[in-house]
């Protein structure tokens, strides 16, 4: 059986902890996009981690965590992730890596760096790790392949062709000492030692694996609204988002992926720029991000304290319909205890209509959140493991999302912890 889990928001929604937690019944879990620039935090038996690249499956030496076809491959990233973890006393993962993974480039990260700065103030605000000009290249057809770093006759040439189209942009552009060929293969004969006890067929695998009825994960990283296609372009990522990019990142039929658990935060939180209907501002944003998330909402890659907002309904019905969700996990309920009440945004105004649909980018920048009041539970909920025992006011609050989003709420996280979910 395969199985998705996807941010139905904006990222941060705590899909690592629920992939960890489902990884236990699991066999394989695969990265299938994005790359270092996201971040899961799990927290284990081992201790706090924040991963990057390495799928959230890695703590369990039953399991075999795949990089996808899809992911963003940073080589020098992925040892010393895969080292962080042996140091800290986690059995050696087993970890395959796909032949058709493209690789991240030093030069990637030195050209988002730069275009960052020239676009200053109208900068994306990327996390800076090179994933926008990874992808860019991918679709020029410039980058480099792994199974390419096993030919070397195709690797001088690209080498060189690389070099001679990125130099005039490092000249010009951004004023930057040029590549030099010569270097460039140095570092890609480095990557191939590095990667070379990894790499495997992985869609072969997978077939086959798919075949034996093995237990299969996909694990998303940000969320629906960070899709280029579906989400708030420009403000979006560069690969997709969606389980239905699971198939293709990972290399299975999409008619594998039976279930597509979309991760649902009880509270809104986004990242970088763009239009974020449901925000909130001074102490009230202060006091729910210090709660927020584990130890308060800042990123796990970049530590910047991230945006913070009251749930909405109308992103999150949009992000659960996109994903196609046949259920959603409602994470971080335990940090809205503190709350008297709590609004939920449940319609969008705009040019003085007021709708339920989630507008494209244009409109979306008009919208004026139309909010719910709901009364808070005004108590701590960690602990609880029965439905039942939840507050009433708790439940109404999830019942109430739960009809909000037309998708199923079958899990209820209430703290970060492995064990600290309850099964509706
Ligand atoms: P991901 O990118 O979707 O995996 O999310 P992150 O790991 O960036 O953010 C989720 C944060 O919330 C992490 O610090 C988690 O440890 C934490 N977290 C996840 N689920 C819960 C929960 O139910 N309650 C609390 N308090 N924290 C949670």
């Amino acid at each position: 059986m395969v199985r998705a889990i996807v941010g139905a928001n904006w990222g941060d929604e705590g899909k690592g902890k629920i992939t960890d937690m489902l990884a236990k019944e699991s066999d394989i879990i695969i990265r299938f996009q994005g790359g270092s620039n996201a971040g899961h935090t799990i927290i284990n038996e081992y201790g706090k981690f924040a991963l990057h690249l390495l799928p959230s499956g890695v703590f369990y030496s039953h399991t075999t965590s795949i990089i996808g076809n899809g992911v963003a491959l940073n080589i020098p990233y992925l040892m010393d992730e895969i080292q962080s973890l042996i140091d800290r006393g986690v059995p050696r993962p087993r970890i395959l890596v796909s032949d058709r993974a493209q690789i991240l480039m030093p030069y990637h990260v030195l050209f988002d760096t730069c275009e960052e700065a020239r676009l200053a103030g109208k900068s994306f605000g990327s996390t800076k790790s090179g994933i926008a000009p990874f992808y860019s290249d991918k679709y020029a057809k410039i980058g480099f392949q792994v199974s390419e770093l096993f030919d070397e006759e195709t690797l001088k040439e690209k080498a060189e062709r690389v070099c001679e189209l990125k130099n005039v942009m490092l000249e010009h552009l951004y004023h930057q000492p040029k590549l030099d060929p010569a270097e460039l293969l140095d570092t890609l004969h480095g990557y191939r030692d590095m990667i070379a006890p990894y790499v495997c067929d992985v869609s072969a695998y997978l077939a086959e694996a798919i075949k034996e009825g093995k237990n299969i994960l996909l694990e998303g990283q940000l969320g629906s609204l960070k899709d280029p296609d579906h989400g708030i372009y420009p403000m979006v990522t560069s690969s997709s988002t969606l389980a239905a990019f699971g198939a293709i990142g990972a290399g299975i039929p999409p008619y594998e992926i039976k279930n597509i658990t979309a991760v649902v935060k009880a509270y809104s939180s986004a990242v970088g720029a763009g239009a974020f209907v449901s925000e909130i501002f001074g102490a009230e944003a202060d006091e729910l991000r210090r709660r927020g998330g584990d130890g308060g909402e800042f990123g796990a890659t970049t530590g910047r304290p991230r945006r913070m907002g009251w749930f909405d309904a109308v992103a999150t019905r949009y992000g659960c319909r996109i994903q196609g969700a046949t259920e959603a996990v409602l994470t971080v309920l335990d940090v809205l205890g503190y709350l008297d009440e709590l609004p939920v945004c449940v319609g969008y105004e705009i040019d003085g209509v007021v709708t339920k649909d989630f507008p494209t980018t244009v409109k979306l920048e008009k919208a004026k959140p139309v909010y719910v009041k709901l009364p808070g539970w005004k108590c701590e909920i960690r602990g609880i493991q029965k439905y039942e025992d939840l507050p009433e006011n708790c439940r109404n609050y999830i019942e109430f999302i739960e009809k909000e989003i037309g998708t199923p709420i079958k899990m209820v996280s209430n703290g970060p912890g492995r064990d600290e979910i309850i099964y509706r």
